[in-house]
């Protein structure tokens, strides 16, 4: 049941003292990078005698790392460095980020941490199905997959005919896709008259990478009938691997052994108590090439509270709602893209596909949202479909406050990325 399980159910005060530890070996090899050397001087702090002292420490940002681009964080000679990877420009420029031999063997040891939990076994055919590459998914995923002793199919992104032959030669039982990819194959599986229920062996999904909701992770595991599990992770925290849900499903465990996480007040930067929602920052506690402290994710969540029934002891997080610069202000109101997928998805008429463009219309900002509509609902004549159309703004009004101008196409006919999903358009500053 448990991969690695000295440390998965380490008892909190020992998980607190092992943090600790650790904090103080990252903050010494930290210091040795020109950045943090300069930092952790000016402040004066060069140890730290409990956890609660973590506020003496800087907070570092995407910026910090572009401006000192791109040795300015590094720990180590580059003797030492084996590897690079960079984020994926979700926002802005990439970062690169640097890993030693150590750092990938203790990667992909979490990241099969996390395989094991769902039930991945030796004997199993895992599809990875994530671009290889700088991206962090792909080869995060494969070497942990490989750790565990899975076999594994290097499948890379896109090309669902490709897909689909791997799963049906080689019977795959398991695969890491991005939920938006996954609901394209699934049309794709449809096209050609498949059942994935019926026609595929797959069991385990590991969906991440990108927000999504609880509706969106249902309609996979319904379609595919297989358990879906959220995962997350970003580069400069290694990549996957960093928070992963068990079979519970409600929530992910944040890997504490690995990472120290605090969850701020966006605006303040003040750290808020367990439960309330807000940004996640994370102090990595094993990393050897480019340890950060107090990274600002720009991710929103929570911590949620009890013991999870599995027995593992590290605290679990909320589903993301999605980064602090997602968030979109509609005349003055807050709303993140989740909260309209979370409602268009409930609707059963409603596709897999949607785009938010927000516009500038009479000096008022405006939400122009496309859906795809389902092949049942749709009969062939757009018009048709007006009630749905206003039940829709009438749910989004509810929900957001606000007034959403939405539109209807049919199947198939909305753009869709290889990589992480691309739905919100914000042409205010272009007009
Ligand atoms: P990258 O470093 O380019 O791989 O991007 C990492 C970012 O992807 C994170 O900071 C999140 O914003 C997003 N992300 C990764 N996994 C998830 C997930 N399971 N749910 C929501 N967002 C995610
Ligand atoms: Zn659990």
């Amino acid at each position: 049941m448990f991969w690695d399980k000295r440390f998965e159910t380490m008892d909190r005060q020992e998980l607190r003292r092992h943090q600790l530890e650790h904090l103080n070996i990252t903050l010494k090899e930290a210091a040795k990078s020109p950045r943090y050397g300069q930092l952790l001087k000016e402040r004066g702090v060069s140890e730290l005698k409990s956890l609660d002292e973590i506020q003496r420490l800087p907070f570092t940002g995407k910026q910090d790392l572009r401006d000192h681009f791109p040795y300015g964080f590094l720990s180590v000679p580059l003797d030492k460095v084996v590897r690079m990877h960079s984020s994926s420009g979700t926002t802005g420029n990439p970062t690169v980020v640097f890993h030693t031999k150590g750092d990938l063997d203790n990667w992909a040891g979490l990241v099969a941490r996390n395989m094991y939990m769902s039930g991945l076994r030796p004997g199993d055919v895992f599809q990875n199905i994530m671009g290889y590459g700088l991206f962090t998914g792909g080869l995060g995923f494969h070497y942990g997959s490989e750790k565990l002793g899975a076999m594994t199919i290097p499948a890379g992104a896109g090309n669902s005919k490709r897909q689909l032959w791997f799963m049906r030669q080689f019977k795959t039982t398991a695969a890491h896709i991005l939920p938006s990819y996954a609901l394209k194959l699934s049309t794709y599986l449809a096209e050609e008259g498949l059942d994935p229920r019926k026609d595929l062996h797959l069991k385990y999904f590991y969906i991440g990478a990108e927000p999504h909701t609880e509706a969106m992770r249902q309609e996979i595991e319904r379609i595919y009938g297989v358990k879906a599990f959220n995962s997350y992770g970003l580069s400069e925290m290694c990549g996957p691997g960093v928070a992963f849900e068990c079979l519970e499903q409600n929530g992910m465990h944040l890997w504490e052994d690995h990472y120290l996480m605090e969850i701020i007040d966006p605006k303040t930067g003040e750290l808020l108590p367990d439960g309330q929602e807000g940004e996640l920052v994370l102090t990595s506690l094993r990393r050897e090439a480019m340890p950060l402290l107090r990274y600002r994710t720009r991710d929103l969540t929570s911590i949620l509270a009890g013991d999870c029934p599995c027995g593992r002891t590290h605290r679990r997080i909320a589903r993301f709602k999605g980064r602090s610069d997602d968030m979109l202000i509609i005349n003055g109101v807050n709303i993140f893209p989740m909260q309209i997928e979370a409602t268009i998805l409930a609707m059963p008429e409603v596709g897999n596909h949607y785009v938010i463009e927000v516009l500038k219309e009479n000096f008022l900002d405006r939400i122009h949202l496309k859906i795809e509509v389902r092949e049942a609902a749709f009969s062939g004549t757009l018009p048709a479909l007006e009630s749905l159309k206003e039940r829709i703004a009438a749910a989004l009004n509810t929900e957001l406050g606000v007034h959403v101008k939405v539109h209807l196409v049919e199947p198939g006919t909305l753009p869709t990325a290889e990589g992480k999903a691309v739905r919100v358009f914000d042409k205010r500053n272009q007009q």
